[in-house]
C-alpha cells in the first residue's frame, strides 16, 4: 500500500522562489510515475517573506508547523541582506538545524557523464557534522560561541564532542558500506590537536566496527590539494562543520557547478532537503538559476523517507528524479552555469517530460 506524505516547503530568498517550485513539480511527477503515494505540500514563511509578516526570519509558527511534517524542502536564504539586528542572529538554516538537531549534512558531488567540468568522474559524498565544530553561531545551548570584548578584539570558540563525532562517523561509515567502501577523515590535528584530534580519533575508533570499509585521513589544507588533483579517487569524506562547508563548495564546483550540488540535513527522525549553494542574489529574478541542486536534494529526501518508512515506491521516485536529471542534461538541456542556454523553469519542464518518458 502506498504511503502518503506531508512535506513542508520553505521558498527562501533570491533564487529560492525560482528553484524550489521546480523541485516540488519534479517530486509530484516522480511520485506519480513511480506509483508512490501523494504528497500534501504545506508552504511556510521563512526569510524576507517572514520578516515582512512576523518581524523574524524563522518564526516559531514555521518551526511548529514543520514539527508536524514528514520532512521539508528549504530554499536558500540571503541572510547577509537581512536588516539588523536579524542579520546578526543565527541564520534560518542554522536555526532550523539547531531546533531539530539535524546533525548530519550529507553533500554528494557527482559529475554528469559527458558534461564538461574540472574533475570528470567525481563521485564523492561529504558527510559534514552540522551542530558543533567551529561555527560559533550554533555550537552553544544559549548565546553564541563568539564575543567581542572590545571593538578591536573578537574571540570565538569551537566545540567538538565525542558523541557528536561518533554519530557523524557512524553516518559516514554506514554510507560508505553502500558505496565504494572508503572513508577519508578530514581534520587539522597537527594544530587543533585536542578538538579535531578528538574528531579524528573517534572516527578511527568507529572505523573498527566497519571492517569492510578502508579508511585514511588528511589535514584540511592538504585535503584541498588532493581534491583539486584527484577528486575522483575519493568516496566518503567525513569532517567537522566548517571544514565540511568549505570542502563541499570546492567539490561541488570540481564536479560541475555549485548549482548541481545537493544536500540533505538529517537526524534519526527528521530530514530537510537543502541545496549546498547559497541564494545567489547576483542572478536572482532572471530565471537562469540552476535548479539541479535543489531537485537532487528533494530526491535525497525521498530516498530518506523510503528507508525510514520502508517504502520502496518513494525511494524509487527519488532514483527516478536523479536518472531524469542526468538524462535531461545528457540530452543537451542545462542552465548557463553548465554551459547551456536553458532557463530554470525550462529545465523543470524538460525534466517532467523526461520523468514521464523514463517510466
Ligand atoms: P552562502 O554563504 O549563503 O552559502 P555564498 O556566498 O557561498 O552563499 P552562493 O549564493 O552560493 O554564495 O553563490 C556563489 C556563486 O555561485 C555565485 O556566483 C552564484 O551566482 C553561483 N550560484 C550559486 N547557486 C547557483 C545556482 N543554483 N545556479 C547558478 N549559479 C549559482
Amino acid at each position: 500500500m502506498s504511503h502518503n506524505y506531508h512535506l513542508g516547503v520553505l521558498l527562501g530568498d533570491a533564487i529560492g522562489p525560482e528553484i524550489v517550485p521546480v523541485a516540488v513539480r519534479a517530486v509530484d511527477a516522480a511520485m506519480e510515475a513511480a506509483g508512490a503515494g501523494k504528497v500534501e505540500w504545506e508552504q511556510l514563511p521563512l526569510g524576507f517573506e517572514a520578516i515582512e509578516k512576523f518581524g523574524e526570519h524563522t518564526p516559531m509558527s514555521t518551526l511548529k508547523a514543520l514539527e508536524a511534517t514528514d520532512g521539508w524542502l528549504l530554499g536558500p536564504h540571503d541572510s547577509a541582506s537581512y536588516p539588523e539586528p536579524l542579520r546578526s542572529t543565527l541564520n534560518p538554516s542554522g536555526t532550523i538545524r539547531k531546533h531539530f538537531g539535524l546533525f548530519a549534512n550529507i553533500r554528494p558531488a557527482r559529475s554528469f557523464p559527458g558534461q564538461d567540468c574540472v574533475k570528470p568522474g567525481t563521485d564523492l559524498v561529504i558527510v559534514r557534522e552540522n551542530t558543533e565544530g567551529f561555527y560559533a553561531d550554533r555550537n552553544t545551548f544559549r548565546g553564541t560561541g563568539e564575543m567581542m570584548p572590545t571593538p578591536d578584539m573578537a574571540i570565538m570558540h569551537g566545540i567538538i564532542t565525542r558523541e557528536g563525532s561518533r554519530r557523524i562517523a557512524v553516518e559516514a561509515f554506514t554510507l560508505a558500506e553502500q558505496r565504494r567502501k572508503h572513508v577519508t577523515i578530514v581534520h587539522k590535528a597537527n594544530v587543533l590537536r585536542m578538538t579535531t584530534g578528538l574528531f579524528r580519533d573517534v572516527a578511527r575508533e568507529v572505523a573498527k566496527d566497519f571492517p569492510d570499509v578502508t579508511v585514511d585521513d588528511f589535514h584540511i589544507d592538504a585535503m584541498t590539494t588532493h581534491l583539486v588533483r584527484r577528486a575522483p579517487d575519493f568516496d566518503v569524506i567525513v569532517t567537522e562543520n566548517m571544514f565540511g562547508d568549505i570542502l563541499s563548495d570546492l567539490s561541488g564546483e570540481l564536479a560541475g557547478s555549485l548549482g548541481i550540488a545537493p544536500s540533505l540535513n538529517s537526524s534519526a527522525d527528521r530530514a530537510m532537503a537543502q541545496a549546498s549553494h547559497g541564494s545567489a542574489p547576483d542572478i536572482a529574478g532572471r530565471d537562469i538559476a540552476n535548479p539541479i541542486a535543489m531537485i537532487g536534494s528533494a530526491a535525497m529526501l525521498l530516498r530518506w523517507l523510503g528507508s525510514k518508512h520502508d517504502d520502496t515506491a518513494v525511494a524509487r521516485a527519488g532514483d527516478l528524479i536523479d536518472r531524469a536529471v542526468e538524462a535531461t542534461v545528457t540530452s543537451g538541456t542545462s542552465t548557463p552555469d553548465m554551459g547551456g542556454a536553458s532557463t530554470c523553469s525550462g529545465f523543470g519542464e524538460a525534466l517532467v517530460d523526461q520523468i514521464g518518458s523514463l517510466v
